[in-house]
């Protein structure tokens, strides 16, 4: 039996893109092993969004290679975004590469490792090596990423529900790597999520590029009601589910329908993810991002008044070209005003192709680190407050297994999204039970079962 390992690099999209290539290699007869040295085939599904995973993919392809001296057979491939928007260029970086295939052809990688795999296990001559490339456009691969394996005992899950962004922020290298919004029907979508609830699930994380914009070019609204929020109606409605996320967002689209489904969907759970980007107007301009510093505080704020308790997570850039210290202050301004749960803050890094690489003002690295350093400490300092707020309150988990830092206690994750470890049994794995909060440090709350009021 042929052995593969898949390594992935990036976001949630890409762990699910990754799932289902292996769910379909396994299916083929493959058998995946978590040990690179024992494969036939290793895939690396790649990221774009920042130069360093690029380079990290492209370090850790040379490494591979060197497993040819006692596997000559070995097929190398790279999958996903960085294979999308490099193409066969990739085979000049990685001459040793067999495959490259891009965002829109996960469904042809068996197909192709087949074939690959066939061939070099009957001529093993460089020479006669030559290597598949298909970054095509494919009508209708939005719906290639479909059913999904639940392990036993898994309560979560993360479901694809479009590809794609028409959006072109200046920064930005997505629209280049998943092509144009595509959605899945909402009926597709469900049917997924019912048979997810069938094994078990309590938990779906909606996927999409741009997902609170789903469907804005497809399916028509219906009373007002935009394609999104039926979505999460007909989702929410699903017997078994219990929560309800969904990731990446963009700010302009949490219209009134989407911030009153908050109000009147329980499954929807109390957290928002709203990307800042910056809080300096003019740069927001300059980013293409369609809003401005006073609206995105106004759509905080009334974000946070649609539900108790709403816990908002950001995304920052800092040292966008051209960006001076006033426009980083305003930033800093802004992310102290609205407090966020958590916030992660990129260096900006620039993606070929995109407008923003080429703008002059390019910013430093070492300013770049001073204000990554700089608003890291800020949002820390929110972060801690906010978990310490917690400590002697109960909240509401959902235990998914083991702690991954010490497989002797269980973690949890609270509706507001923050992770709870906890002393607990087997028997709270798949759970929904609320704890007591006794302590939190760094980014983690620690939790007593035992002591419920
Ligand atoms: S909306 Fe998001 S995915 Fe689309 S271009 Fe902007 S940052 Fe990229």
């Amino acid at each position: 039996m042929p052995s593969v390992h898949i390594k992935t690099y990036g976001c949630q999209m890409n762990e699910r893109d990754s799932e289902q290539v292996s769910k379909m290699l396994t299916e083929r007869g493959y058998q995946l092993v978590t040990d690179e040295t024992e494969a036939d085939v290793i895939l690396l599904n790649t990221c774009s969004v920042r130069d360093m995973a690029e380079q990290k993919a492209i370090g850790k392809m040379g490494m591979l290679r060197k497993l040819r001296r006692n596997r000559p057979h070995l097929v190398l491939g790279y999958l996903g975004c960085m294979a999308q928007a490099r193409g066969a260029s990739l085979l000049q970086t990685s001459p040793h590469v067999d495959l490259v295939v891009g965002t829109q052809k996960f469904h042809r990688v068996a197909d192709y490792v087949d074939d690959l795999l066939k061939t070099r296990m009957h001529a093993l001559i460089d020479d006669e090596r030559r290597a598949i490339v298909d970054t095509e456009e494919e009508a209708g691969s939005q719906s290639t990423i479909r059913e999904q394996e639940v392990e036993a005992g898994q309560v979560t899950a993360f479901v694809s529900i479009m590809q794609g962004c028409n959006m072109h922020c200046a920064f930005c290298i997505v629209p280049q790597t998943r092509g144009e919004e595509r959605g899945r029907t909402i009926e597709e979508i469900t049917n997924e999520v019912r048979s997810l609830a069938d094994r078990g699930v309590k938990e779906v994380t909606l996927l999409g590029q741009i997902v609170n914009l789903y469907g804005r070019h497809e399916f028509s609204k219906r009373d007002g009601i935009s394609p999104f929020v039926q979505l999460l109606e007909s989702v929410c409605a699903v017997d078994g589910i219990e929560r309800v996320r969904f990731t990446s967002p963009h700010p302009i689209g949490y219209r009134d329908d989407l911030i009153e489904a908050f109000a009147r969907l329980p499954e929807l759970v109390e957290h928002v993810h709203l990307p800042l980007q910056s809080g300096s107007d003019r740069i927001l301009k300059i980013m293409r991002r369609g809003y401005t510093s006073e609206k995105f505080q106004k759509l905080a704020e009334r974000i946070r008044a649609a539900r108790p308790g709403m816990a908002i997570t950001t995304d920052v850039i800092v040292g966008f070209p051209g960006e001076t210290e006033e426009d980083y202050q305003q930033t800093r301004a802004l992310c102290d005003a609205v407090s966020f749960d958590n916030a992660f803050i990129f260096r900006y890094s620039p993606r070929q192709n995109t407008p923003a690489a080429t703008m002059e003002d390019q910013i430093s690295e070492e300013l770049k680190e001073a204000r990554n350093q700089d608003l890291l400490q800020l949002v820390n300092r929110h972060v801690a407050d906010k978990l310490n707020a917690l400590v002697g309150t109960q909240s509401e988990i959902l235990c998914e297994g083991a702690s991954r830092h010490n497989s002797e206690r269980l973690t949890g994750r609270t509706r507001t999204n923050k992770i709870v470890v906890f002393e607990g049994a087997p028997r709270h794995i798949g759970q929904i039970f609320p704890v007591k909060i006794t302590r939190a440090s760094g980014s983690t709350l620690y939790g007593d079962p035992a002591v419920l009021d």
